[in-house]
């Protein structure tokens, strides 16, 4: 039965039921001392408008396509209007920005409406990004702006039907207000539209949340969340004990590391990997100056903030999630205190990264399993290969699955593999007869790997276009949605969330939405460069 009004929404509101409150009821900004959170009322705004929603975010909810069309849909997931089960709060935490201990941090400009537990069962916490100051907001402004509101929105759902785990979108809606930002710390302040998004994931706890009891002392604090996310998170893993924190740990090393993997496939890269942005689920979270690889660059950030340092790159990724795990578990220590646990943990996550990696190579290369003994060095030399020329990894994949090796290569048929490969290229006076040379040599033996594997061509096909997608959230593609959007026109945004739905799927007329980076994005901010501003 679909939901047809919001009143009939069923929020239980455990995070706020069974854990404590900052005493102090003002929205002022301030240090949170032994609470998770602190209860706040969203900004009004004088005229919201709907620009799109999510149809399988709302099915999630139970919720019938004509509320979603309705002005109290927007009045409610703007924030102008409170449901009466819903228990605004912004949550408390803290985390090591680029490296560094930045102490508390917290729901700045997020604010939960409660946890809505749907028709079956499953448990969905509802967060407001934009939607104005809470105690957590420091010295900022608790709003977002449209752009990377669109941002957030499309790629959440176009990581969702990815099949990469993820916090989903529900909604986006403009506020009809403006929002200061100096996009690139220029000293251009310019006014643009605000937005908001509403957020949903089964919960937001990330692994700053525990830094900051742990950092403080509150460790009964500390036992209490570990506790309450066992309980509710993780509540497979039974009853919340000294053995059961283990395992627990463990978990969230496994998920992560399964993650990872997942945006390694695609070609995701997160920009902003501080603690604070890690999901104790395993969920990409926090849509900010993320990116995707268009030329196969592991040493590529979208991140302005991080141009120096890179430390957030593509082929970074793997190793600071096993970082910021260790500042996790070090946050969890006073509460395991047994240390060997907490390395077996971590060695899960290298583990479980470096088997699901390999599988995932075989499979993006049309392989049954991977063999180390001739694998590593086949993949090795291929990521090596798409970088001496400008390769959108997107597009050789896919091209790659083309050319059918199930009898090998014979010398004859690889100057026509070697065309098949053309298009993933951008600058073609790069293919030089050194590069051609080499690239030959590797289809030659990826040919012979093939023909060993024994599968016919169409099903090696199938299975690489099954983990290679055609259609991702290319960074020019968003931002050509964002500048209509900034008109006024929401067209761009519905399309690109329309074709975003089915990413291994080629379809008819869509080719524009699998187009390489055009020369002109190369350089213009928003679709090669993106600053922490938002
Ligand atoms: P981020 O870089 O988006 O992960 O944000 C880091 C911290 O800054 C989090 O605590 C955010 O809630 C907070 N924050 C970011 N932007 C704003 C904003 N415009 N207003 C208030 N807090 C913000
Ligand atoms: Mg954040």
């Amino acid at each position: 039965m679909k939901i047809k009004q919001l009143i009939d929404l069923k929020f239980d509101n455990r995070f706020t039921k069974e854990l404590p409150a900052d005493a102090e009821t003002i929205n002022n900004r301030r240090q949170v001392f032994n609470a998770c959170y602190s209860l706040v009322t969203p900004s009004q705004v004088t005229n919201p408008t709907l620009v799109a929603y999510s149809e399988e975010v709302a099915d999630l909810l139970d919720l019938d396509p004509t509320v979603c069309k309705s002005k109290a849909f927007t009045d409610t997931f703007v924030g102008n209007q409170i449901l009466p089960s819903m228990n605004p709060y912004a949550t408390c935490y803290g985390g090591h920005q680029f490296g560094h201990w930045a102490g508390q941090l917290g729901d700045g400009r997020a604010i939960n409406l409660g946890e809505i537990v749907n028709q079956q069962n499953q448990r969905w916490a509802i967060q407001l990004k934009g939607a104005g100051p809470t105690p957590y907001s420091r010295t900022a402004d608790g709003l977002a702006v449209l752009r990377s509101s669109v941002r957030e929105f499309l790629c959440s759902e176009a990581m969702h039907h990815l099949g990469v785990p993820t916090t989903h979108a529900l909604s986006l809606i403009t506020t009809g207000e403006t929002v200061i930002r100096d996009m690139f710390y220029n000293g251009n302040p310019q006014a643009e539209p605000g937005a908001v998004v509403c957020r949903v994931a089964p919960s937001f706890t990330r692994f700053g949340h525990f830094q900051i009891l742990s950092a403080r002392g509150e460790l009964d604090l500390l036992k209490q969340l570990v506790d309450y996310t066992i309980i509710t998170d993780f509540s497979h893993l039974g009853a919340p004990s000294p053995q059961t924190y283990s395992i627990w740990f463990r978990e969230v090393c496994q998920k992560t590391a399964e993650m990872i993997v997942h945006w390694q496939r695609v070609g995701f890269v997160h920009g902003v990997m501080n603690t604070d942005n890690m999901s104790i689920l395993g969920l990409t979270i926090d849509y900010g100056p993320y990116g995707w690889l268009e030329n196969y660059d592991p040493g590529w950030t979208p991140n302005t903030t991080d141009a120096e340092q890179k430390r957030y790159r593509f082929g970074n990724q793997p190793q600071i999630a096993f970082w910021n795990l260790g500042q996790l578990a070090n946050a969890l220590f006073p509460l395991i205190k047994k240390e060997q646990a907490l390395h077996d943990a971590m060695d899960c996550y290298s583990e479980t990264f470096e088997t699901g990696w390999q599988t995932m190579m075989a499979h993006k290369l049309g392989l049954q399993a991977f063999k180390p003994s001739t694998d590593d060095d086949l993949c090795a030399e291929l990521l090596i290969i798409m970088q001496l020329v400008e390769t959108d990894m997107t597009l050789f994949y896919r091209q790659l699955a083309k050319i059918d090796c199930s009898q090998g290569l014979e010398e004859t048929q690889i100057d026509s593999a070697v065309d098949r490969l053309s298009p993933a290229y951008y600058v073609p006076e790069q293919i030089t007869p050194t590069y051609q040379l080499r690239l030959k040599q590797w289809l030659k033996t990826y040919g012979q790997r093939i023909q060993n594997d024994q599968r016919s061509h169409s099903e090696r096909l199938n299975q690489m276009n099954a983990v290679n997608p055609l259609y991702v959230l290319r960074n020019y593609l968003a931002q050509l949605a964002i500048d209509k959007a900034e008109q006024g026109d929401f067209a761009g945004v519905h399309e690109l969330l329309d074709a975003l739905r089915h990413p291994y799927t080629e379809k008819d007329g869509k080719a524009h939405y699998s187009a390489k980076r055009p020369d002109w994005a190369r350089q213009r901010a928003g679709c090669s460069m993106l600053s922490c501003s938002s």
